[in-house]
């Protein structure tokens, strides 16, 4: 089922004047749930809002999300669900504001085995249209390019001097002689909330960490341990960076935060 904007459809009825549809004049983000509850409301919430104001879009009100949520969750009656918020621009004819809800299944294998991912061979320019910050698709093309293959799980996009940023659906971390490392704001990404999750619990735990400027890609290919996180998955940890490159899956310190990672967040759930 999708919220259209008013209610709840089988389909919904996208027009031909939604720039959205049209022309990709968009902004997105996507919540999931963790024992029911959504993860970061707020601070996804005010993700979308810091992309409506850069792109000129009006979003609903929170109160109107959580509605329609609490809807979602009793029309749908799963366990956890994957949220996702379409945001075109409003015009007399349409209210243009889409949610659309998937049932959400833990993968275990995906965390015990680990998964493969590339190195993109577009880059990203260090003077973007749009920034990194704003959640739009319009900022999503690489993955349409570059995510050919089901065969990787996400692919690693390097900035125009050749230092890593992040997946084109997920932020990266490694580790190196047992420090946390991940790229820095700076190096062109998006500040992922489940990346600022993982820094906080890594203080928490008393890791060493750094959020580091012109991560080359050496630097990644070297690393002991590589994990990627994004909110429907969480966090996790990459085996092998094609064609060869191999790391520990759950190297100590992945694990360390995959151990913790359930009671970090029901905590904060609970807060
Ligand atoms: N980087 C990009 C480009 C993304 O599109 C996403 C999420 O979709 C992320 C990182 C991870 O962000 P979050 O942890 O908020 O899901």
């Amino acid at each position: 089922m999708f919220y259209n904007g008013k209610e709840w459809v089988e389909f919904p009825l996208v027009s031909g004047d939604d720039e959205g549809f049209v022309n990709g004049y968009s902004i997105y983000d996507v919540l999931r749930t963790y024992s029911g509850i959504p993860y970061n409301l707020k601070r996804h919430y005010d993700r979308l809002k810091r992309s409506a104001d850069f792109m000129s879009l009006e979003i609903p009100p929170l109160e109107k999300i959580k509605i329609i949520l609490n809807q979602a969750k009793k029309i749908h009656n799963y366990e956890e669900f994957r949220f996702k918020i379409y945001v075109t621009p409003f015009t007399s004819k349409y209210k243009t504001f889409y949610c659309f809800v998937e049932e959400l299944k833990e993968d275990v294998d995906l965390i015990e085995e680990g998964v493969v991912v590339n190195i993109a061979r577009e880059r990203k320019p260090s003077s973007p249209i749009i920034p990194y910050y704003v959640k739009t698709p319009l900022n999503g093309s690489i993955k349409y390019v570059h995510k050919k293959y089901d065969y990787y799980y996400d692919s690693i996009v390097l900035n125009e001097y050749g230092n890593v940023t992040e997946g084109t659906y997920s932020n990266i971390f490694y580790v190196s002689g047992g420090m946390l490392l991940t790229p820095h704001i700076s190096s062109g990404i998006l500040p992922g909330i489940t990346r600022e999750d993982v820094l906080e619990l890594a203080n928490d735990l008393s890791l060493e960490v750094e959020e580091k400027a012109n991560v080359q890609v050496w630097e990644l290919l070297s690393a002991e341990e590589v994990f990627l996180t994004h909110t429907s998955r969480g966090v996790v940890p990459v085996r092998r960076i094609f064609p060869d490159f191999t790391f520990t899956v759950p190297g100590v310190v992945t694990e360390a935060i995959l151990d913790n990672w359930k009671d970090f967040i029901t905590e904060k759930i609970e807060d």
